[in-house]
């Protein structure tokens, strides 16, 4: 049941280590099927071990439907962003390094290259709570407004899209964005994209490579 969703968040979640958005165990990732159920990462197994039968399948309101692991400790925030948008059936958190240092430092991430465009005009910073809970949750969804993503306060990112595929390259989105803000920051003074240029490039984005996928 559920297996190609569950072996997707194996081969995205043995990916999202690779290309380094996040270290050890940190990290976590979700698909929301048609019929409303959720496979999402178990809590604390590495990735380079982790096999299809270890992801748990959820109802929508987080109660158990398949599998012995027990799931994401941020199975709060997933749901909660399930809830509220209909267009994000797939979701990554990441602990990538640019994208975190700037959480760090409470900043929202600024339109500093057009391909921000495929998360919003800029991502902001949500303040702070303890990872797991329903308070972090709540700041995901408010702060991730009508976006695809989101800085967690001295933690990470969240990125959604209607895929995994989508969401993941979103996560890589924010982080190559964050590492282009802190390097123009070093050798001089970033020049962001108006609201007009990035209102033009959003518009653009929504056709940008082949029609209906092909
Ligand atoms: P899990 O291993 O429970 O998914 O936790 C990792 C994490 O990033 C918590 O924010
Ligand atoms: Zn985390």
């Amino acid at each position: 049941m559920m297996f190609k969703e569950r072996q997707t968040i194996v081969a995205y979640g043995r990916r999202m280590l690779s290309v380094g958005l996040t270290v050890g165990t940190g990290g976590n990732l979700s698909i929301r099927c048609s019929d409303k159920l959720i496979a999402i990462s178990p809590s604390g197994v590495p990735y380079e071990t982790m096999r299809p039968s270890d992801v748990p399948v959820v109802d929508i309101s987080g109660h158990a439907v398949l599998g012995k692991k027990k799931p994401s400790s941020e199975l709060p925030m997933h749901l909660a962003v399930y809830q509220h948008r209909q267009d994000i059936n797939a979701l990554v958190h990441t602990h990538s390094r640019y994208a975190t240092a700037l959480s760090c430092a409470r900043m929202d991430l600024p339109p500093i290259h057009y391909t921000i465009g495929f998360a919003g005009s800029s991502v902001r910073c949500a303040p702070y709570a303890l990872y797991g809970t329903a308070e972090l949750a709540e700041h995901a969804v408010t702060f991730m407004g009508n976006g695809k993503a989101v800085l967690l306060a001295n933690h990470g990112v969240l990125a959604g899209g209607a895929t995994l595929g989508e969401a993941f390259m979103i996560a890589q989105v924010v982080e190559y964005c964050a590492e282009l803000f802190c390097l123009s920051r070093v050798i001089g003074t970033p020049h962001c994209l108006s609201a007009k240029e990035m209102q033009r490039v959003i518009r653009n984005l929504t056709e940008y490579g082949q029609p209906n996928g092909s």
